[in-house]
């Protein structure tokens, strides 16, 4: 049986709330003879601020250096909105992307049919929507320099944002989009803008010569940001994997995530480069949604997108995508069969705590592991 290491970092506000019922789903794998998981469990955002006046203290650091995969809720709330710039709760998240050197955020876009209604798009353009959108998370414009705000002195002011792409760092998103495409439709949509941007042109040249060279049996196709904005709402169907930069990724992916209805939905995983010696690639895998304050304590919080993170975990770092793929059954059949918690409730008119999904999901499982 494989084992591994896991490191949960529950963090804030429903965090907790959600890993609790990820944390059963772990126990019923083990249950089931499938993993064993030698779990530890850290400190992030505010409560890592509560208990040692950072966002992440350095053991748990080292943990997250040894761990197969960290499981992250979520982080922030209002008690922590005064603490010192570089140890808000969002520090804790953004050393863990840089250390672990988090290149790749993938986020699926599912629209489960019993959600559909929830969609602000028409039932049969989403209704099975099945999509990945695939964004380069430590490059482009976000972090290239200059990064400034120079006063001209005639009352005037420059800003300037620099987007810069090295050629390795457009290779290995796009091998990791080809990678993921070859496991599900085979087909990779990459966006840019070499229109109007340097950077698009070599992203174009790149993602080309790596499909070339490397991918010849996946599908490959080319659309500019603002055409892939406008066919992600007219026929988001039409796409399997969407591979782009950090900045178009970041509104793109938002885009694609309200296809699919509510936040409470959403899972996501962020990929490090494979380590050519263990053959392991640094992970984490996060829910969408954040701490969520406002229900925070009172048993409301929809652990699905905490779930769905696991369930990532389970098919990219530890190879058990057909535990992955009996997850993402459950969940569909326990929606199917009228359970919502309130975030999705639509016209439902009884409502589940996040303990009696985890229940329903827990017992969907058991039923189609029999
Ligand atoms: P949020 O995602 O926490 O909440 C937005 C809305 O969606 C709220 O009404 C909330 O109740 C609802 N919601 C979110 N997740 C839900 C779930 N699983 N089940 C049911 N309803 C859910 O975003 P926000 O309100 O803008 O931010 C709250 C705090 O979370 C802030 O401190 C923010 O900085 C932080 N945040 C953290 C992350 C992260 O940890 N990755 C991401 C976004 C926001």
């Amino acid at each position: 049986m494989p084992t591994f290491n896991l490191l949960l970092l529950p963090g804030d506000g429903i965090g907790p709330e959600v890993m609790a019922q990820a944390r059963r789903v772990l126990d019923w794998i083990e249950k089931r003879g499938l993993a064993t998981f030698n779990i530890e469990e850290g400190l992030v955002g505010g409560a890592a601020y509560d208990a040692h006046g950072k966002a992440i203290s350095e053991d748990d650091m080292k943990k997250a250096m040894a761990s197969d995969a960290v499981i992250f809720g979520a982080v922030g709330g209002p008690k922590w909105d005064k603490v010192p710039y570089d140890v808000r709760p969002e520090a804790g998240l953004l050393r863990l992307r840089k250390d672990l050197a988090l290149f790749a955020n993938l986020r699926p876009a599912i629209c489960y049919p019993a959600l559909a209604d929830a969609s602000s798009l028409k039932r049969e353009l989403v209704e099975n929507l099945d999509i990945v959108i695939v964004r380069e998370l430590t490059g482009g414009v976000y972090f290239g320099e200059p990064k400034t705000i120079t006063d001209l002195g005639n009352g005037q002011k420059r800003a300037i944002d620099t987007q810069v792409y090295d050629t390795y760092e457009i290779e290995r998103i796009a091998r990791v989009a080809f990678d993921l495409a070859k496991a599900r439709k085979n087909k990779v949509t990459s966006s840019e803008k070499r229109n109007v941007m340097k950077s698009g042109v070599l992203w174009h040249e790149v993602v080309t010569q790596v499909h070339q060279r490397e991918y010849k049996d996946v599908e490959l196709e080319h659309q500019l940001a603002d055409a892939l904005g406008m066919q992600l709402v007219r026929n988001p169907k039409q796409f399997d994997v969407i591979v782009t930069d950090n900045l178009f990724g970041d509104m793109l992916s938002d885009v694609a995530a309200m296809l699919t209805g509510s936040l409470g939905m959403l899972p996501s995983a962020s990929l490090g480069e494979v380590d050519p010696k263990t053959k392991k690639r640094r992970a984490l895998y996060e829910p969408v949604h954040g701490s969520a304050p406002d229900i925070a304590g009172r048993g409301m919080a929809n652990p699905i997108a905490m779930i769905g993170s696991l369930g990532m975990a389970l098919r990219y770092s530890f190879g058990m995508g057909k535990v992955a793929d009996q997850i993402e059954e459950a969940i569909a059949n326990v929606l199917a069969s009228g359970h919502r918690t309130a975030d999705i409730r639509g016209s439902a008119t009884k409502i589940v705590s996040t303990q009696d999904m985890g229940d329903a999901i827990l017992a969907e499982l058991d039923k189609l592991a029999a």
